[in-house]
């Protein structure tokens, strides 16, 4: 298969990808091909000229028609997040054809007869699609299953209360309340790869920092892997910090209302 030569930028941002899968790896949170991750390329790749016929093409049906002719970088389906250390081989380049029937392979899978992007490509596009129109300027998304964060949206009653989680974590570690300021969002175990974990999804990360799929991984957006990754990380933190406690046989008091007040107003976290 052909693949078109990637601009520094471009390389770059892939560069990180690989870095950043190696930490998500070790922490244990990417068994077998758990995971995923998107870039949103196509202000970064600019003009791509390329004879189209030489790459692979694969069909979609009902996907939103705003993504004619956008570029992606995403994690191939089936593999695995610690093989990103050679990401040509476990990933690939994506571009949307102008009726969105479906997508060309530009880039990636060497050494794969059939690279294919994720399972959770509909939920990727459709989050990259309502990102552009955040002033947050994110580009990528980051699925993964960070363990502890996992354990407590098992929890009987913290899972089904989003004030409560939040008010948890943030209390734990005055990090997480500084760097996960929105919070998290807890949505609702659905099918994953489906519309509707996709739809819950996006919706949830407009007004949070992180998605919990609850019984299943998180989500988190950002300018870069790194920054996607931070959210999740801090956010997990809080969680393990928690279970810690719980496990030591106590109930962590947790920082107060007024400490967290106080960090807010210091923070200036809106
Ligand atoms: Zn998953």
């Amino acid at each position: 298969m052909k693949n078109i030569i990637l601009n520094s930028a471009v390389e770059k941002e892939i560069q990180k990808v690989s870095k950043t899968a190696k930490l998500i790896w070790e922490k244990g949170w990417a068994e077998r091909n758990g995971g995923n991750i998107s870039i949103n390329l196509t202000n970064m790749a600019g003009n791509i000229s390329t004879d189209y016929s030489k790459h692979q093409y694969i069909n979609v049906s009902h996907y939103p028609k705003d993504l004619s002719k956008k570029v992606f970088f995403v994690t191939g389906t089936g593999e695995r997040i610690r093989d990103l250390k050679k990401p040509e081989e476990a990933s690939c380049i994506i571009q949307f054809d102008t009726e969105v029937n479906g997508y060309h392979i530009l880039w990636g899978g060497v050494g794969k007869k059939n690279i294919r992007p994720t399972s959770e490509l509909i939920s990727h596009a459709k989050i990259q699609l309502d990102l552009e129109k955040s002033p947050r300027k994110y580009t990528t998304v980051l699925h993964s299953h960070p363990t502890e964060m996992i354990c407590l949206s098992h929890h009987p009653t913290l899972s089904k209360n989003e004030e409560a989680f939040n008010n948890t974590i943030w209390s734990m570690l005055p990090e997480v309340r500084i760097f996960v300021p929105r919070g998290v969002t807890l949505l609702p175990y659905a099918l994953p790869g489906s519309e509707t974990l996709a739809n819950m999804t996006v919706e949830g990360l407009r007004n949070r920092d992180v998605a919990v799929w609850l019984k299943h991984g998180a989500l988190a957006a950002g300018k870069d892997i790194m920054e996607a990754f931070d959210f999740l990380d801090v956010a997990n933190k809080g969680c393990n910090i928690y279970m810690k406690c719980l496990a030591s046989g106590f109930t962590p008091t947790g920082m107060t209302k007024s400490e967290m007040e106080e960090l807010v107003k210091a923070f200036k976290i809106n």
